[in-house]
């Protein structure tokens, strides 16, 4: 039997997924954030099933031009903005969107002599201290911005927030109130929200919403999975069980022998690992579905392989599949299993992973 780890994308939970934000902010236009590869989901299939967004958002000239390679036409921003000078001709030559954020871009497009127009997206720092001019440096770069001509009246606003998971909090609200203050008297589009925000903050939707998470069913908001917001999760992640044994009593499983049997027992051999994308650190009893139901890993993740208490699986049978995260298993309890969020797991499968579209 081949070692086969398959991540299944689900199209029609992509879709439903699109129509899901657009039902939370009638009165917003929704870019569709396909940056890393489309959250690990594949960037090309991905902007297909979501040809229905306004815009998308990619993290560099490289995704905009594989959007462009498959024939959409779609606005497309380029949220990391452009690196060095000659990034302007490629932003025109592909009809990409730059954010700008800094300094030392604003040269590179006074020395634009490309007569077409170009809509760029004024980045503010409200407050998340990443990208993004000072507020009170905001009206200085616009006028820089609107003495160029082919960039003048098509300056849209934006800013990224820091805690927008934290329902309620004073630090977003105090973003919102920055980013406004500070953009009050220019005219042009505006989009502070992401996932989070387009979930607990209807005061941040804006013209704008960008969606990245919720798009693909996962949940940035701690404890909560994206399920329980209405979406579906778009991937899932299997592999099969390659070996059953029974491991005595006081015997240890895997490397460094971390976990020990508390009595005769059967494990069970799945063939996934780091290698795959599966993360490492996952902690002992991370669930894993079998036959429909969770059994536990147990011993440390390896490179090709993982452990697996079979206790309550009496029915497992080499070759079964084993389900790793996916509609019934929530990425978001492997994560946080792991230490860290869904979002870093559905975008670390590893180039050994078959891809299959569903
Ligand atoms: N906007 C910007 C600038 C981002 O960097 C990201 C992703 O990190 C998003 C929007 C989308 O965020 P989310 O996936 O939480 O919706």
């Amino acid at each position: 039997m081949s070692r086969r780890v398959t991540a299944t994308i689900h199209l029609d939970a992509l879709r439903h997924n699109l129509a899901q934000v657009r039902a939370r902010v009638p009165h917003s236009k929704v870019m569709a954030v396909v940056k890393a590869d489309g959250y690990g989901h594949g960037l090309e299939r991905v902007a297909r099933a979501l040809s229905d967004a306004d815009a998308f958002g990619v993290a560099s000239i490289a995704d905009g031009e594989r959007i462009r390679a498959i024939g959409l036409p779609h606005r497309v921003v380029v949220l990391s903005g452009i690196d060095e000078p000659g990034d302007v001709a490629t932003m025109h030559a592909l009809a990409l969107e730059p954010v700008i954020h800094h300094e030392s871009q604003l040269p590179w497009l006074e020395a634009d002599t490309d007569p077409r127009p170009m809509p760029v997206w004024l980045k503010v720092d409200s407050g998340m201290h990443r990208l993004g001019f000072e507020p009170s440096d905001a009206a200085a770069v616009h006028a820089r911005l609107s003495a160029l001509p082919h960039i003048a009246g098509r300056i849209q606003l934006l800013s990224h927030f820091a805690r927008s998971d934290e329902f309620g909090i004073d630090a977003t609200a105090k973003q919102i109130e920055t980013f406004s203050n500070a953009t009050r008297p220019f005219d042009g589009e505006r989009s502070l929200a992401n996932s989070a925000a387009i979930l607990g903050w209807p005061a941040a939707h804006a013209d704008w919403v960008r969606a990245g998470g919720v798009l693909y069913g996962v949940s940035a908001v701690a404890g909560r999975s994206g399920s329980e917001f209405g979406f579906r999760p778009a991937m899932t992640l299997t592999a099969r069980l390659i070996s059953i044994k029974t491991v005595a009593r006081g015997e240890a499983i895997g490397y460094g022998g971390s976990w020990i049997c508390p009595e005769d027992m059967p494990i069970g051999i799945v063939a996934i690992g780091y290698g795959d994308g599966y993360p490492r650190v996952a902690e002992a009893g991370t669930p894993v579905l079998l036959r429909g139901r969770r059994a536990g890993t147990v011993g440390r993740v390896s490179m090709d392989l993982m452990s697996i208490d079979l206790r309550a699986h009496p029915d497992a049978r080499i070759g079964d599949e084993v389900t790793l995260w996916g509609p019934e298993l929530p990425v978001e309890e492997i994560g946080a299993r792991a230490g860290t969020i869904g979002y870093e797991l559905i975008c670390g499968m590893t180039r050994r992973v078959d891809f299959v579209e569903r």
